[in-house]
């Protein structure tokens, strides 16, 4: 299968070509043709499996293609909603990748940038808005972002916004959203109140993907060390001495915690950075352009900050603890082993964690190797 036998435009061809695809993924087979069928999607797909281009293409394709019946110029045609800034930044990359050779506006608001800069975003019209819940509620509230021309909507790592106000800024924004309109909804995990999105949104969605099926062909190779919390962090510069692994993500429960992890190694002169909820904007930002070029060798991170991340080629993705949510674990290791690239995920186990890990097995329907030391 190539991206030509999925009837894309040749705009659309020539951007994928640039970025060098070789082949469309396994989701990108399914959801392609769904979208450009007009139909509901619902995707339970992780990051990683080429999802974003997945639903971005064939939105851009039938935006273009509607465009020269817009009578009303100026408007937003198609919303995606993400949970997090780092997200949102990371679609709207996507969006302008491969639709650039097309005439397409697009814009992206998150919060903690100001309003000022906000409103810039709006006012060159944007025809894709990508945006998190609560920054757009608070737009729409002031009358800035009208979303009366909304035709194409999604709702992206829809397992990500089930906090109890972020699930309100997602149903207050839907509500604003014109009733005739072709929906997608992606999630890693289809917990309850998911499911409960799920039926009220979408309308005999095509459905696509299981997760274990996409995380069997990520190529994760998972190993677990039992080790005593006292005893993690000199474990984890044991390994990463050991080894010449390039880059690497290391997850911790709490900021403090990443915090000091992350001071451990720069101390024995490993570079590293930790990113976090108490880390402002341009902090975060920067500790990931750092990542990316390689100019440090391991963001430490905790869960809610690493959402979404996508950097290509992590060798290594370590769990510092074992997560109580069998679902973050599934999110954490999909760091690792994107696009078809395989990868390595470490985990550290203490006494108390066994329950933990015990679940995620379960899960995950396998066992995880145990390294003897
Ligand atoms: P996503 O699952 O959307 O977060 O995408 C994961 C990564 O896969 C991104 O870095 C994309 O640039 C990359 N990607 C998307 N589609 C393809 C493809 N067909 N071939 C190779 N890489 C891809």
């Amino acid at each position: 299968m190539t991206f030509q036998d999925l009837n894309i435009n040749q705009a659309i061809i020539k951007a994928i070509e640039d970025k060098k695809y070789s082949k469309p993924t396994e989701v990108q087979t399914k959801v392609i043709p769904a979208v450009l069928n007009g139909k509901d999607l619902l995707g339970c797909a992780h990051t990683g499996s080429g999802k974003t281009a997945a639903f971005a293409i064939p939105m851009l394709q039938l935006l273009s293609e509607a465009s020269s019946s817009w009578t009303d110029q100026g408007k937003i045609r198609a919303l995606v909603l993400a949970p997090t800034r780092e997200l949102a930044i990371q679609i709207g990359e996507s969006f302008s990748s491969y639709g650039k050779y097309l005439d397409l506006k697009i814009g992206v608001i998150y919060g903690g940038i100001t309003p000022k800069q906000h409103i810039k975003v709006l006012k060159r019209e944007p025809h894709i808005l990508i945006a998190t819940p609560g920054r757009l509620l608070d737009l729409i509230e002031k009358g800035v972002a009208d979303l009366s021309a909304v035709a194409l909507f999604v709702l992206d790592e829809a397992d990500q916004m089930l906090d109890q106000k972020m699930i309100q800024d997602v149903k207050a924004a839907i509500s604003k959203l014109p009733s005739e309109r072709q929906n997608m909804l992606f999630s890693a995990t289809m917990p309850n109140e998911v499911m409960k999105i799920v039926n009220r949104l979408l309308k005999n969605p095509v459905k696509i993907v299981d997760r274990n099926e996409s995380l069997e062909s990520a190529d994760i190779k998972q190993l677990v060390y039992c080790v005593e919390e006292p005893d993690k962090a000199s474990l984890l510069l044991e390994l990463l001495k050991g080894k010449a692994y390039e880059s690497v993500l290391v997850f911790t429960r709490t900021k403090k915690r990443a915090d000091k992890v992350s001071k451990a190694l720069n101390v024995a002169n490993i570079r590293s950075k930790a990113i976090h909820g108490d880390k402002n904007q341009s902090e975060r930002l920067m500790a990931l352009e750092l990542f990316k070029n390689k100019e440090i060798k391991v963001l430490v991170a905790t869960d809610v900050a690493a959402r979404g991340i996508d950097i290509k080629d992590i060798s290594l993705v370590v769990n510092l603890d074992i997560p109580n949510v069998p679902e973050t674990f599934i999110h954490r290791i999909g760091r690792t082993g994107r696009a078809g690239k395989s990868g390595l995920a470490i985990s550290f186990c203490s006494t108390e964690e066994k329950e933990s890990l015990m679940n995620i097995e379960k899960l995950q329907g396998k066992s995880i190797e145990i390294v003897a030391r």
